[in-house]
């Protein structure tokens, strides 16, 4: 009766111990990737979907695997990799936002989660010109900052305190920043996004 402790069951309709547990997927080992990164047939990403809808994908022939994790799914007649990366077979339209929602997560992930002023790690979102001051709530005006900074800055501007930024808040552009607002990114990812390994989500 002795087995190997692998924690999984996969395969073996008999144990109840965990009813709540899907079915489809075996039981998560460490490293197992709940999320997919879906890629365009041009190789661009276009959105991140559960692991589970990519298996779908490609055990329907609509995606193929690009990066995968060591572990493997077990459906009914096949053995599958959980793909980490999928990339679809046939190519689809898909209407681009003209700009990148701001949010707090993304106006971190621009600045790489450092306060713009002191470079200590960045807890909060300032405004460069103060919005008592008319300053918008706009990528060009709203940077990541530390509490400290953003509490010493108050309501001033940057030419009353002598303070400089290291450049202008830009808007970001392009495909992978649309994947950022909502999502942590996989580090296996980022090769995909066009990302720096020093920016994480
Ligand atoms: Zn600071």
């Amino acid at each position: 009766m002795l087995r190997a402790a692998s924690g999984s069951t996969a395969g073996h309709p008999g144990p109840r111990r965990d009813p709540s547990r899907p079915s489809v997927l075996p039981v998560p080992s460490p490293g197992t990737t709940s999320a997919t990164l879906l890629l365009n047939a041009t190789f661009e990403p276009l959105c991140v979907v559960s692991s589970r809808r990519a298996i779908v994908l490609v055990l329907a022939d609509k995606a193929v695997p690009v990066d995968s994790a060591a572990d493997v799914v077990h459906a009914a007649t096949v053995s599958l990799a959980v793909p980490v990366v999928v990339r679809l077979t046939r190519y689809v339209r898909v209407p681009y936002p003209s700009s990148v929602p701001l949010s707090r997560r993304a106006v971190f992930t621009r600045d790489g989660q450092t306060c713009v002023y002191c470079g200590g790690s960045a807890t909060s979102i300032d405004h460069v010109v103060p919005r008592s001051r008319g300053g918008t709530h706009t990528w060009d005006n709203v940077v990541a900052a530390c509490r400290r900074c953003n509490h010493t800055k108050a309501d001033r501007s940057l030419a009353e305190l002598g303070w400089a930024l290291p450049h202008p808040p830009r808007t970001p552009t392009g495909a992978a920043w649309r994947l950022l607002g909502h999502r942590t990114v996989d580090p296996r990812w980022r090769e995909w996004l066009g990302m720096p390994e020093s920016v994480s989500a």
